[in-house]
């Protein structure tokens, strides 16, 4: 049965080369929030790990086409999407055979839009309005398909002393697939993540960063919490695991800021 239309796909990278900063975390709970209020949303885990794949419950065994398949053998992502526990989530899982896609697509053409070429079929069937790119810790090819197929990139930043370190760079990846693959391409959002209120150095970086980012920082902060740390390892994301929690009443109010964002951009771009 064809899926109800609904508004125009937006399509969010959530990006930055470090590990452990709070992507997949991010992604996963963004997309859940954003699901639990009516809106169709895909997770896209671009990340051979397939952390973002586990922590939405969805095992090897159930992950029958994945990424790779997509982007290597033309499958349609509308054959590759698998069902999650949330009615309005569906996510496009990875396997780790996703790392040999760099060195597999070599030279070919288009290497850099594989994943924006599948996804123009998402965008004309209208049966999801978000896609969320959960990005590898790394700048590499497949981050590159990510951001060429993205209207947007959201850059969770952890609260540590390094945080900034490393942004220069994403930034400048930014920049280039912005001047050659993808001129539309904007900066989201970024979003400070595992904030630790008694030390005094989470609330200084907090500053710097906004200092450097002006009013692209989200106002909304992410807790560090240990039941957000929990959650992936029962396969839900936090907002199911302990909706209660100080962590997934951060990730509400951040899918709540989001939505006004894009609320703003989707009416611009009419
Ligand atoms: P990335 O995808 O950038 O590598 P993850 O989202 O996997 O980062 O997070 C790295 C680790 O930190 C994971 O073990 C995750 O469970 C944990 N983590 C993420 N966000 C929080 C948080 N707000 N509080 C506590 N732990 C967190
Ligand atoms: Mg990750």
């Amino acid at each position: 049965m064809p899926e109800a239309k609904t508004k125009p796909l937006r399509v969010l990278a959530v990006a930055n080369q470090k590990g452990g900063v709070g992507k997949t975390t991010t992604a996963i709970n963004i997309c859940a929030a954003l699901a639990a209020v009516g809106e169709k949303v895909l997770l896209i885990d671009a990340d051979p790990q397939g952390n973002a794949s586990t922590g939405l419950g969805v095992p090897r065994h159930m992950r029958a086409k994945t990424l790779y398949d997509v982007l290597m053998d033309g499958v349609s992502i509308a054959d590759a999407a698998v069902q999650t526990e949330l009615p309005g989530l569906k996510l496009l899982p990875s396997e780790p055979d996703l790392s040999g896609v760099e060195l597999e697509l070599g030279q070919t053409p288009r290497r850099s839009f594989k994943l924006k070429d599948a996804l123009a079929a998402v965008r004309a069937e209208e049966s999801y309005s978000y896609a969320l790119i959960d990005c590898p810790p790394s700048l590499n090819l497949l981050t590159i398909n990510a951001m060429t197929a993205a209207d947007a990139v959201l850059v969770p930043l952890q609260c540590e002393f390094f945080a900034l370190e490393g942004l220069t760079q994403l930034m400048r990846t930014v920049e280039l697939v912005k001047g050659s693959l993808n001129p539309a391409l904007q900066i989201q959002g970024v979003v400070l993540t595992m904030y630790d209120r008694r030390n005094s150095l989470s609330a200084q970086v907090a500053r710097d960063v906004r200092e450097h980012f002006g009013d692209k920082v989200y106002e909304t902060i992410i807790p560090r919490n240990v039941r957000v740390s929990e959650a992936p390892s029962f396969g839900k994301p936090a907002l199911i695991y302990d909706l209660k929690c100080s962590g997934s009443q951060a990730y509400l109010k951040l899918a709540r800021e989001l939505v006004t964002r894009e609320r703003v951009e989707r009416a611009s771009a009419v």
